[in-house]
């Protein structure tokens, strides 16, 4: 894009209604309507009735749509063009981290090997257990802890049995009574969710004024009835707590246990380790920080981390290396792998071992990288967040923060300024949240993107930011849809296709 970064066709401002719903009608007379395959033209040539081929050449008439190859390419090629996806362009979504999933780790999940069914004996499946072991040991390693389990398949979902594990742990100790989970109120919306359906009163945090856990509030906060603090950190702002190890000691003062969010483990990758902060469960988002998909509620992985004393409570089963000591002759025996059930587990809360193609993915993604790629990609990620935070004109109230930044957007209506930014041909931000930045924009470049890309980002912001409220209610003008009722699209989902003209 050049400097001037004005969409070449821009034609929303005319006096239409831009919050119209997803209007097919309107695609169809714009040319830009792909029908479904459903309803392309049936018709094809005859054959004619008699065919001179023997029986068990006659093949009976399908039911299909009749498309060659080339048609269908196109179908599927117009509807990937009509939406934005990573592949398209910068994904700055803060928080959510739309990471990009290098095409490596799919070529090994589509390796046949890969391919094994997961009720197969394990003696039969010795390198799919090795993986899983190893991808245990790797994330161990990375986030200071002494035990994993693979199973939970997202974030919330692993955030749900860390909490789980720490309701089972404080219950073996006699201490049942422990029902109160503290929550800072920047907090991801899940950590609230988890501990409420973990059966906690959640006790809310407020933060001091620069943004990060006040320590006061915190000690007022704890008792002898606090199961767990739950943290990020950096935290929702991008906000390193500088005194995380006074929280710790605090939170242990009391008997309680300190949960890290691992969706803003990009910032610490390599380099530093939640577990050495004084955490004692955490849960990682391999798809915000080890490239695997976004699920969408789809197939996804959320591991979880715990120190020694948590282990026994791991889910069932877990997997572990047997063997490889040293023979008479003090040669080293090749190892082997076996599943096994942690003493006091809390039980099974997947099928399997999780999402084993998932966990496919995360493994290679650590394997290619190692040591020196995992920190290189947490540098990249924080330089580009600080770079990009540089060259926007929207004030940007806390810091100094790491792989994100959350701006605000003023006098400005975040999420107007969401769509209008689709126009200027780039992904928006993530909007409206943290509540404590007034009209957040949260964003997060990620460490893929180049320095033109930046800048092309910073273009748009700065462009929308001169904007006027008309301009940016009219947006967004260049998307095949415009504003879309997703509330009504969540609620009332059509599941069946209905022809145009039922409309
Ligand atoms: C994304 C996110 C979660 C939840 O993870 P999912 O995989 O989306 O369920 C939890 N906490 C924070 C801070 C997040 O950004």
């Amino acid at each position: 894009m050049s400097d001037d970064p004005t969409p070449a066709d821009d034609t929303r401002a005319d006096g239409e209604d831009a919050r119209v719903r997803y209007d097919q009608a309107r695609y169809v007379e714009d040319g830009q309507y792909e029908p479904l395959l459903s309803e392309k033209d049936l018709t094809r040539v005859e054959v004619g009735e008699e065919s001179p081929l023997p029986d068990d050449l006659t093949r009976e008439d399908l039911e299909l749509p009749e498309l060659s190859e080339p048609e269908l390419a196109r179908h599927y090629t117009r509807l990937s063009q009509m939406t934005y996806g990573i592949d398209s362009g910068p994904y700055p979504l803060g928080s959510c981290t739309m990471k990009y999933n290098p095409k490596f780790t799919e070529d090994v999940a589509a390796l046949p090997t890969a391919a094994v069914h997961p009720d197969r004996s394990p003696g039969t499946i010795q390198g799919t257990l090795e993986l899983l072991y190893r991808l245990q040991d790797y994330l161990g390693r990375i986030g200071g802890m002494d035990a994993v389990t693979l199973q939970p398949p997202a974030g919330a979902a692993g955030e749900f049995v860390g909490i789980r594990v720490a309701a089972a742990y404080h219950e073996h100790n006699g201490e049942a009574h422990r029902d109160e989970v503290i929550i800072p109120e920047s907090a991801h919306g899940t950590n609230f969710a988890t501990a409420a359906l973990g059966g906690y009163d959640v006790v809310s945090l407020p933060s001091d004024e620069d943004g990060r856990v006040d320590l006061e509030a915190l000690e007022a906060a704890l008792s002898e009835n606090t199961a767990a603090l739950m943290l990020t950190n950096p935290n929702t702002l991008g906000l390193f707590e500088r005194d995380i190890e006074e929280i710790a000691e605090l939170v242990h003062d009391v008997g309680g246990l300190l949960y890290y969010d691992g969706a803003n483990l990009n910032a610490l990758l390599g380099r530093a380790r939640p577990g050495d902060m004084g955490f004692d469960v955490m849960h990682y988002n391999v798809h915000k920080t080890f490239a695997t998909p976004h699920g969408g509620g789809g197939p996804g992985a959320g591991p979880v981390g715990v120190v020694e004393e948590l282990a026994p409570f791991l889910p069932a089963p877990r997997v572990r290396e047997v063997g490889g000591s040293d023979d008479a002759d003090g040669e080293r025996g090749e190892p082997t792998y076996e599943l096994f059930d942690p003493d006091h587990t809390i039980g099974k809360v997947h099928g399997y071992q999780g999402n084993w193609l998932v966990l496919v993915k995360t493994f290679a993604y650590i394997a290619r990288l190692g040591d020196v790629g995992l920190a290189d990609a947490s540098a990249m990620a924080v330089l580009n967040a600080n770079y990009l935070a540089s060259q926007i004109d929207y004030e940007i109230p806390y810091g100094p923060f790491h792989h994100e930044f959350v701006a605000s957007a003023g006098e400005q209506d975040a999420a107007e300024v969401a769509k209008r930014m689709l126009d200027y041909g780039v992904h928006p931000p993530t909007t409206k949240w943290p509540e404590i930045v007034p009209e957040a924009l949260m964003t997060e470049p990620t460490e893929v993107e180049s320095k033109a890309t930046l800048d092309r980002l910073a273009a748009a912001f700065d462009a929308v930011a001169t904007e006027d409220a008309d301009t940016l209610e009219a947006a967004p003008g260049r998307t095949t849809a415009r504003r879309i009722d997703q509330t009504s699209a969540a609620r009332n989902p059509r599941l069946s296709w209905q022809a145009l003209e039922d409309d």
